[in-house]
């Protein structure tokens, strides 16, 4: 899932003082997963920033509207007289969400009300971690399912660097050493040998690094 964070309440708040009536657009997929942007965290923030205003005597009206996905025209698409109506669109989706928002109503401002943060997976109640970068080309089978573009701090493709201890990375103790995670796998495997081939430096171009990327599905296209 796109893991994300709500910005701070006075960030927030400075950021939709221009106006006096708002929506604040939650999203009803990864967002609300990872507690930043679903219906509860609307309804909580809406009350916070009515509550912020009044304190200073400012009547500003805040409507609540969740969207099953706001990166999905068909889902936004309902909401669009409850949109027009407001002066701005406080969005608590991922930044494809806001963006995909902002695309969709010109005239409206869109606002971020979350930082989205990366792409992760529930590792218990309540963590979130990071797993992937996203960078086009998996190569996650050279390396035992554990991605060392993600989730070593060095980004090695031939590592170990040397540094861990105990199994967590020298850059902290909170992380686990994405190459003992491999080599661990790999001795579990029996392909250790694996491990000794060397990996040649990854194409990038497929990245983020290449430019806006874009994905066509002939197949679906109508
Ligand atoms: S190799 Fe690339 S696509 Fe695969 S998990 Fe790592 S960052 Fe994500
Ligand atoms: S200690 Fe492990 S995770 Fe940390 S930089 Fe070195 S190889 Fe990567």
């Amino acid at each position: 899932m796109i893991v994300a964070e709500q910005k701070p309440l006075a960030e927030i708040k400075s950021m939709v003082a221009p106006y006096s009536r708002i929506v604040i657009m939650g999203c009803g997929t990864c967002v609300k997963t990872c507690f930043a942007g679903g219906e509860d965290e609307v309804a909580t923030l809406a009350s916070a920033l009515r509550l912020a205003f009044g304190k200073e005597g400012r009547d500003i009206k805040v409507d609540e509207l969740t969207v099953e996905r706001q990166c999905e025209d068909e889902f936004i698409h309902p909401a669009a007289p409850q949109v027009v109506k407001n002066q701005a669109v406080l969005s608590l989706a991922c930044g494809a969400g806001v963006q995909m928002i902002a695309s969709r109503f010109p005239k409206i401002p869109v606002l971020p009300g979350v930082n989205t943060t990366f792409i992760g997976v529930l590792e218990k109640a309540g963590l979130f971690a990071e797993k992937c970068l996203g960078c086009g080309n998996c190569i996650l089978d050279d390396f035992a399912g554990v991605c060392p573009i993600s989730r070593c701090s060095k980004k090695l493709l031939n590592g170990p660097c040397g540094g861990s201890q105990d199994g967590k990375c020298e850059v902290s103790p909170e992380i686990e050493c994405a190459w003992q995670l491999i080599i661990d796998r790999c001795r579990a495997f029996g392909q250790l040998d694996k491990l000794k081939t060397y990996v040649p430096p990854k194409d990038w171009r497929p990245s983020y690094a290449g430019g806006p990327r874009k994905l066509l599905r002939e197949d679906h296209v109508i």
